[in-house]
């Protein structure tokens, strides 16, 4: 984890929040490749949840949401962690986690810690709202996305006229004041998940059917993030585990170096917990019409729902390799092409040689206009320079050498392809490395 979070700054990936001024507890700040690799991932979930899929649509909610959302969702009751505070200096932390318990209780170097009894501590982030003291309202920052899709339900329903079954998905910032933030990005107090809901015929045989059915999409989903089989897996949560709304729960989990199986993702069988109560506190209708039948039915909403930022913790600690080539040893990131934050990178075999560097900049340019996500290099030798690349994940360096400007007349107009995870190298046209780039990179 460490040598992670010491990459992930020192090569711009992400940086610890408002750091020059020692940093906001449970909050990151991304840097030009994590801002990439953040991008790429979300762009694979819009893909393959919402984009390519004919009964799904998007919809992005905002932030901000009055009281009464809250109320009607249950998170006022319901949305909260046990908290218990330290008699000794008044620092509060997670009642459920032992490790926080032991971590605190090492500060005070043996002195006896008392605790105080757990006490239910709300995770909504509060704020007002309006230009002076008396007139302000309170509202929330969000604490989960999934209540934008259902107070949008109706909205959906009366502009898209979908049909059961069918989906909404969406993807934004959620804040939970976390009590402790920790284990860099996994637990923070701001970040960002993407999520579908989809909305089914309330009947136990469509929901086993669809529960069962997205639990393995979105598995199949995550390691196609570039995940070992084993190193994921799906539970079930015990009947003390599951949320105030879930019929039935699962998540995916990853065995992460910093204390095993942790969550990833959740699958949840909310059933029509969230249209009823909204349905009930705002007064508007959810029934959903049939448009053969007219049979009015409140749907039922199978969940799944996944942390971003986990997602690419997670894809970094898989991907971080270390071995030896060419004598030396090296660390890389074993990124899937579909979302490392750069796909190729290209090089000059010489910086000084104004031949050379005005064809690997004719090519450069020539790439960039289909793939975007491509580097520019010329500093120090080819080995460093593959280094550099190997650390970040790039999985492709191109050179243009001498027989790319047709020394060689056989090679002319040919680059150097190098594959990052074993360093081999072939030699193709730029045709046929823009052909392979695109299908590596889908
Ligand atoms: P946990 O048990 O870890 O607190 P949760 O069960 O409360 O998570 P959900 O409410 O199901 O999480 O949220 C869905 C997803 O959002 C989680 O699977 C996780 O990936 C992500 N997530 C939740 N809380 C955080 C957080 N504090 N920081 C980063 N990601 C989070």
């Amino acid at each position: 984890m460490e040598k992670i979070v010491s990459l992930c700054k020192r090569r711009g990936f992400i940086f610890p929040g408002s750091e020059i001024y020692g940093g906001l507890a449970g909050t990151y700040d991304y840097g030009p490749l994590g801002v990439e690799l953040r991008h790429n991932i979300k762009q694979h979930f819009w893909n393959e949840f919402i984009a390519k899929r004919d009964d799904v649509h998007g919809m992005s909610a905002a932030i901000l949401m009055p009281a009464r959302v809250w109320e009607a969702s249950g998170h006022f009751e319901s949305f909260t962690d046990p908290m218990v505070e330290c008699e000794v200096c008044h620092e509060r932390v997670r009642a459920d986690q032992s490790e926080s318990i032991a971590d605190h209780e090492a500060i005070h170097k043996g002195k006896k810690v008392i605790w105080s009894t757990p006490m239910p501590f709300n995770l909504l982030v509060e704020t007002k709202l309006g230009a002076s003291e008396k007139t302000a309202t309170t509202a929330y920052l969000r604490g989960e996305i999934t209540q934008g899709v259902h107070v949008n339900f109706k909205n959906i329903l009366d502009s898209m006229h979908p049909k059961l079954p069918f989906g909404i998905g969406q993807i934004g910032k959620a804040f939970r004041n976390e009590i402790a933030p920790r284990d860099f990005i996994f637990r923070l107090r701001e970040f960002e998940q993407m999520e579908l809901q989809y909305y089914i015929q309330p009947n136990e045989t469509e929901g086993n059917t669809q529960f069962e059915y997205w639990k393995q999409f979105a598995f199949e989903w995550y390691q196609s993030l570039g995940f070992k089989k084993e190193n994921l897996r799906l539970r079930q949560h015990a009947d003390d585990e599951r949320a105030h709304y879930a019929k039935d729960a699962w998540d995916i989990e990853y065995n992460t170096p910093f204390g095993g199986w942790k969550e990833a993702w959740g699958i949840h069988h909310r059933g029509d917990w969230d249209l009823r109560r909204h349905q009930e506190y705002s007064g508007v209708s959810m029934e959903y019409a049939d448009p053969e039948t007219g049979q009015k039915v409140l749907p039922w909403d199978i969940e799944c729902s996944g942390g971003v930022d986990r997602a690419i913790l997670f894809v970094l600690l898989e991907a971080y390799r270390e071995d030896e080539m060419g004598g030396e040893a090296r660390a890389y990131l074993a990124l899937a092409p579909r979302i490392a934050p750069i796909k190729a990178a290209i090089f000059p075999l010489l910086k000084n040689k104004p031949e050379l560097v005005a064809k690997a900049r004719e090519i450069y340019t020539e790439l960039k206009k289909t793939i975007p996500q491509i580097a520019w290099d010329d500093n120090g030798n080819i080995g460093k320079r593959y280094r550099r690349q190997d650390e970040i994940g790039t999985p492709f360096c191109i050179t243009i050498d001498f027989d790319t400007l047709g020394e060689n007349p056989d090679l002319a107009g040919t680059v150097t392809l190098r594959h990052r995870d074993n360093g081999e190298q072939e030699r193709l046209t730029v045709e046929e490395v823009k052909n392979h780039l695109i299908s590596t990179i889908k």
